[in-house]
């Protein structure tokens, strides 16, 4: 059975993260969307929201796992014995972040591989950040994030039904 551990901090989940799953899923057996908790770092949603949210959306899906982490992305590969890490491209921005990252989790984990999906056409300009902006200035992010995300957002920040 392939494995393999999707990290982000998914505050919250988008549409843009679901394309990406979606393909993960036509290579990996089975997928875990690990919350990176970073202590320093508090976000809108809390970890059992997100977490909470992600579960929703993928109810019914035995393949897609949620679970968070602490500290090191390669710790917790070795703790889940997985070696595969799942990691989505949106625009030419993403890379040299993505780049460093992934370089030096090789270093730090050499049995382990970054693996680059880029995201659909229709989701190159979704990004966590910009949607709760977009909400919180009355926006409509109906059609970017799930209608769970969508309900709970407008619960937090408000935006446009
Ligand atoms: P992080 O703080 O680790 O970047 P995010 O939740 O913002 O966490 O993103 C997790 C991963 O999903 C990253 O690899 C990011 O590039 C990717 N991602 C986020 N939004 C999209 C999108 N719209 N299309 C493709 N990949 C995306």
């Amino acid at each position: 059975m392939s494995l393999a551990i999707y990290p982000g901090s998914f505050d919250p989940m988008t549409y843009g993260h679901i394309d990406i799953i979606d393909r993960s899923l036509k290579v990996f057996d089975r997928i875990i969307v690990a919350i990176a908790i970073n202590p320093a770092k508090s976000g809108l949603f809390s970890l059992a929201e997100r977490t909470e949210m992600i579960r929703e959306v993928f109810s019914g899906n035995p393949r897609v796992e949620v679970d968070s982490f602490e500290g090191l992305l390669v710790n917790y590969l070795e703790r889940r014995k997985a070696n595969a890490v799942i990691r989505g491209l949106r625009a030419v921005s993403d890379f040299e972040y993505e780049f460093q990252m992934a370089n030096m989790n090789r270093k730090l984990l050499p049995a382990a591989e970054t693996f680059f999906l880029m995201t659909g056409a229709d989701y190159f300009y979704v990004s966590s950040r910009l949607v709760k902006e977009v909400a919180s200035l009355g926006g409509c992010v109906a059609g970017l994030v799930p209608e769970t995300v969508r309900k709970r957002l407008t619960e937090k920040v408000g935006g446009g039904e």
